[in-house]
């Protein structure tokens, strides 16, 4: 996808911080860290939404799980822990249109997400 920054960063045409990759997947630091801790989990294939995700693509999901398993224990929040989010459509502010996990840790975090508080 030609303007898309995900696939961009992807291809190396726009730099970024990674953190993890593997032939599916890609993690690399948020620009705009909202936490310490605050990694985005991409996979290389663009797929705008979680609601474009076909039936045939749906392990690309566990792929990215997987990854997240690694990456955690990379960063070694996997004991205290970290918070995931996706945000899917309009409502949910979602600004860039290439599936991503908001992957976010190192601090205690308050109460669950709610109207505009992000
Ligand atoms: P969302 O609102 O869920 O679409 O989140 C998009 C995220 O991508 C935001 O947290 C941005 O800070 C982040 N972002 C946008 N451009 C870049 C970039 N070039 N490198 C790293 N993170 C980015
Ligand atoms: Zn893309």
């Amino acid at each position: 996808m030609e303007d898309c920054v995900f696939c961009k960063i992807i291809d190396g045409k726009i730099p970024s911080e990674k953190v993890y990759e593997d032939d599916d997947i890609l993690a690399f630091k948020d620009i705009n860290p909202a936490a310490p801790i605050h990694v985005l989990v991409i996979p290389k294939k663009h797929i705008a939404t979680l609601m474009e995700l076909k039936s045939e693509d749906m392990n690309i999901v566990s792929k990215i799980m997987e990854s997240i398993q690694k990456i955690a224990q990379n960063l070694g929040i996997d004991k205290n822990g970290f918070r995931l989010i996706a945000n899917c459509g309009p409502d949910s502010g979602q600004e860039v249109m290439h599936i991503h996990f908001h992957l976010l840790a190192g601090t205690k975090m308050g109460p669950k997400l709610c109207h505009n508080s992000r």
